[in-house]
């Protein structure tokens, strides 16, 4: 697909013709990744931050939040209630939190690769080369960093660099070639609907997408967050353009994205559910996503992981929680997948037979 057509996709708004976009996104998942849907358990281990992301409600400006850091006890907890519910994969997310020093990430890590058969997904933030190098000696399979828009010019108004420039999204692309060259199934992805985003850039995402060859893709709606400086400018955002029907939006980009890298494993995001509630979600799924993230974080950790508003994390016993996603995966005619579920046609990681 070139440019031009993907740039018609996105802007396209009849339905029938879209529903013939999603259509071929499903045939193409189904034809690459087949109909598992793999589960993959979200802990947020630290809500700790340095970055001052404009859209990003755990910013270090961010006042009145109380600050968490779980405990390698609480990992090992979270990540063996994941095991006992027959997910493939814990992933352990935070802010960028400097204070989750190498050895500390590198030793849950193990405990968690003797404690179980789970594979691991981080997802701290830009951390230097030595910490993905031990962290992916300690076991750790695979790293998960968006890097959010290709727009460099919105990039950097939306990113402050450590120092104060303006960062840039090679700096996130720099990293993610990086995690490959370590050995790691590397997953991006980007936010749909920033104010100032166009249609063009989004066509520029997929591109990169393809380009980095990723292992995963996530694009999710942005949800705007009071506590936050972009808050503002979502709010005089005008009603057209990207995200100005944030579900449809999502599907186009999932669609699309299945399109441009059929093998990726692809989440139904967290954010589209709390844009759209659990029948986004599984419509997701049927538009070419094939991975879903229940979220495992303890609840007195949870409403304090706060990126942004009302986001969707049902607190549920492990019984309602499977009970509900198997009979949601299942009424699709799919299954959930056994194993880790790593990308297909990799023998370390793919799922069994
Ligand atoms: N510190 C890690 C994890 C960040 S949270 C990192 O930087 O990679 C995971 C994702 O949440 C981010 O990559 C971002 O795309 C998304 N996110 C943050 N704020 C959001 C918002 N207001 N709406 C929707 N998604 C948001």
């Amino acid at each position: 697909m070139d440019r031009a057509e993907i740039l018609g996709w996105l802007r396209e708004t009849d339905p029938a013709r879209l529903e013939d976009l999603f259509r071929r996104a499903d045939a193409a998942r189904r034809k690459a990744v087949g109909d598992e849907v793999h589960l993959r358990g979200l802990l947020e281990i630290s809500n700790h931050c340095v970055r001052a992301c404009a859209y990003c409600g755990i910013r270090a400006p961010r006042k009145g939040l109380s600050r968490y850091r779980m405990s390698a006890g609480e990992i090992l907890e979270g990540a063996i209630r994941a095991a006992a519910l027959g997910f493939g994969t814990v992933v352990l997310q935070a802010g960028e939190d400097p204070d989750l020093a190498r050895n500390f990430v590198a030793d849950a890590v193990r405990a968690v690769k003797r404690e179980t058969d789970l594979a691991v997904t981080l997802s701290l933030g830009e951390r230097d080369e030595g910490d993905l190098q031990a962290w992916r000696e300690a076991g750790a399979d695979r790293y998960l960093l968006r890097f959010e828009t290709s727009d460099a010019a919105l990039y950097g108004r939306l990113h402050p660099g450590r120092g104060g420039a303006p960062g840039s999204p090679e700096d996130r692309m720099a990293i993610l070639r990086t995690l490959k060259s370590l050995g790691y199934e590397a997953g991006s992805g980007v936010l749909l609907g920033l104010p100032g985003q166009t249609w063009e850039s989004l066509a520029g995402d997929l591109e990169v997408f393809r380009d980095l060859d990723l292992d995963m893709i996530g694009v999710g709606p942005y949800v705007p967050d009071p506590a936050t400086p972009l808050w503002r400018e979502a709010a005089a955002r005008p009603p057209e353009g990207p995200g100005a029907d944030p579900e449809t939006d999502a599907f186009k980009m999932v669609a699309l994205s299945r399109l441009a890298c059929p093998e990726s494993n692809i989440p139904a995001t967290t954010a589209l559910a709390t844009v759209g509630g659990e029948a986004a979600r599984l419509s997701a799924l049927a538009r070419g996503a094939n991975v879903v993230m229940p979220n495992l974080t303890p609840p007195r950790y949870r409403r304090l992981y706060r990126i942004y508003p009302g986001k969707f994390a049902p607190d549920l016993s492990d019984d309602a929680l499977l009970a509900g996603l198997q009979r949601s995966v299942e009424s699709m005619g799919r299954r959930i997948g056994r194993g880790p579920g790593g990308r297909v046609g990799d023998r370390a990681t793919s799922s069994l037979p």
